[in-house]
């Protein structure tokens, strides 16, 4: 029966696929298909992997048959029975071959996909002892994929996922149909994960609109719904679904007259997009003449191709965090940042790339471990900035390794969530002392500019200070209305509330573009505002010149920019953000 589950849009589009229900944590399964040819060898490795645990257990219970009830309580072996027992169970072995030749899943995807369709049954189970076994299932399938970690796939490269017209998936429903995640969470790590992947598109339980999850999803420009609350209960595994990324809804086992209006709306956003890539190469200017400058907004080194081709003129924010995110506490080296940074400027053959320092805490935890250390409200902790100043050591070797990496090509440095006068001085004498320990290493390195984050109020309110120490800002308008508004940008029950229009939002946007304006200093914004064409002629009459994006959103606000004239929309921006209701006079 068809049914819609409604959440956040946060990325556009349309995608017609299989529904694949994610378990919590299970994000750091690999997820590719296999050629039909390498079937048995995938079976084998996850009987092999069986085999090897059940052994395990034999060996196990031998031990503690020798041991006394004291060290080996009697509990212990009913245990071991049980994982023994599910272990051989013929559901779990039967549905992970069906996934792995009816589907072509790797043997890790297959094994967590069957996992999540039993766990659902035993969530039914009416007995307590019996749903309880759960967690028995779930440790018996930890087992096995570990031991399967340590004996490779015979697929050495995962192969690139196949996108499917409307037409193809109503034509053949055969294993290579396009699949969408439903997951509960997923951390912004994990979303990265995917990025390569095969999925068409993603929804999730929880989540704001900037969350970063939601920001990765949008820089991999495929359609996501985010805070559908609880899409990932309501949907089964394999299950038909539509997610309409424009309007935040999920439709479930739709209808064929769903199917094919919704098919069309997929082929003229293709349409559409096959129009705006004939801007790639024009010149953003508005019909008055000005020049607006429209950068990328990047995560990897490997996001700048995607950079290029979209015809940014440079990276306006490479959030570096992404490089010290899921590593367990194994930092990246100054070695293995500087290649990295140094492989991004290369990739943008020549134009300038901002490298943002690293921005973890809030919802990037460094690692999932810490997402649950009893931070009260870790959006106002230790993070950003402050994390950096508290541990200089590792700030250093990142303003070294970014330093270097200015030797080969423009690099801006760019500071997150400043908010102090102390915090500045700081960060500037860590500067010097890292460029101080390069000179007397006798390494080389280049200039940068140095510019800062304008994310909290108090920052935006003290532009003047900031203006007196740096050489650009950077409006971050994620944070800077998360801490306007006191919204958990990452909380989807006050997601509501998360409002850009807010006249006070405005207001410190406002006044921060003039004051740079004013003094002839460079100031750009980089949060989701300056993708969203929403708000393009806004900016620009605010006399906002550089925006910085999300790559697949640079041509449709390059289309709004070519539409504009920057003087008739100076004075209708006065009016815009001195009103009491800027959204109802943006709209009319
Ligand atoms: C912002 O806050 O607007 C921003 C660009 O930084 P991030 O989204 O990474 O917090
Ligand atoms: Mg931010």
């Amino acid at each position: 029966m068809t049914f819609a589950v409604h959440g956040i849009a946060v990325a556009r589009g349309i995608a017609i696929g299989r529904a694949v229900l994610m378990a919590a944590g299970r994000a750091d399964v690999a997820h590719y298909f296999i050629e039909p040819g390498q079937v048995e060898a995938e079976i084998d490795r996850v009987r092999a992997g069986r085999n090897a645990v059940v052994e395990e257990i034999h060996r196990l219970q031998q031990t503690i048959s020798q041991m006394g009830p004291k060290e080996a309580p009697h509990e212990l072996g009913a245990l071991l029975d049980v994982h023994l027992m599910l272990l051989q169970d013929e559901e779990l072995i039967a549905g992970v071959k069906h996934w792995i030749t009816d589907r072509l899943y790797n043997a890790e995807w297959a094994l967590t996909t069957q996992l999540e369709v039993l766990s659902r049954q035993f969530d039914d189970m009416e007995d307590e002892y019996l749903r309880e076994r759960k967690a028995d299932l779930e440790q018996v399938a930890e087992r096995i994929l570990r031991y399967m970690k340590g004996v490779p796939s015979p697929v050495a490269q995962p192969p690139a996922p196949k996108r499917k017209t409307q037409q193809d998936l109503l034509l053949d429903d055969s294993v290579d149909v396009p699949l969408v995640l439903i997951a509960h969470d997923l951390s912004p790590a994990d979303m990265l994960q995917f990025k390569q992947s095969v999925f068409a598109g993603f929804v999730t339980d929880v989540g704001g609109k900037t969350s970063h999850t939601a920001i990765v999803a949008r820089s991999m420009d495929i359609p996501a719904v985010v805070g559908a609350r609880s899409a990932s209960q309501l949907v089964r595994q394999d299950d038909w679904v539509i997610i309409d990324g424009d309007a935040g809804v999920m439709i479930v086992d739709p209808s064929p007259i769903i199917l094919a209006e919704y098919g069309f709306k997929q082929r003229q956003a293709e349409l559409e997009r096959g129009r705006l890539s004939r801007l790639r190469h024009t010149p953003a200017v508005t019909l008055d003449g000005q020049k607006i400058e429209l950068l990328a907004n990047i995560e990897m080194p490997d996001d700048a191709p995607a950079a290029l081709k979209a015809g940014a003129v440079g990276v306006g924010l490479f959030r570096s965090e992404f490089l010290f995110m899921g590593r367990h506490g194994n930092l990246p080296d100054e070695e293995e940042q500087y290649l990295a940074y140094r492989r991004a400027v290369e990739g943008m053959e020549g134009l300038p790339v901002t490298i943002r320092t690293v921005d973890v805490g809030a919802d990037k935890p460094l690692d999932e471990s810490r997402r649950d250390e009893a931070h009260l409200n870790p959006a106002l902790g230790l993070r950003a900035i402050r994390w950096s100043l508290s541990e200089p050591d590792m700030f250093r070797t990142q303003l070294r390794a970014i330093l270097r990496a200015a030797a080969h090509g423009k690099v801006n440095l760019l500071i997150p969530m400043l908010a102090h006068g102390g915090e500045i001085r700081q960060t500037l004498s860590l500067l010097d002392f890292a460029r101080a320990e390069l000179d007397n290493r006798g390494t080389a390195y280049g200039p940068v500019d140095v510019g800062a984050m304008i994310e909290v109020p108090a920052a935006a309110l003290a532009v003047r200070t900031f203006l007196k120490y740096f050489d650009f800002l950077s409006i971050g308008t994620n944070d800077l209305i998360q801490y306007t508004l006191a919204i958990d940008r990452a909380d989807e029950s006050v997601a509501h509330l998360y409002d850009p229009c807010h006249p006070a939002v405005l207001r410190l946007v406002a006044d921060t573009i003039s004051e740079c304006v004013r003094q002839g200093k460079g100031v750009s914004v980089c949060g989701e505002m300056a993708g969203d064409t929403q708000f393009t002629r806004l900016l620009l009459g605010l006399g906002l010149r550089s925006f910085s994006m999300h790559p697949a959103q640079i041509l449709a606000v390059k289309q709004e920019v070519l539409r504009a004239d920057s003087t008739r929309l100076a004075e209708w921006a006065q009016r815009v953000i001195e009103s009491e209701d800027p959204a109802a006079l943006m709209a009319a």
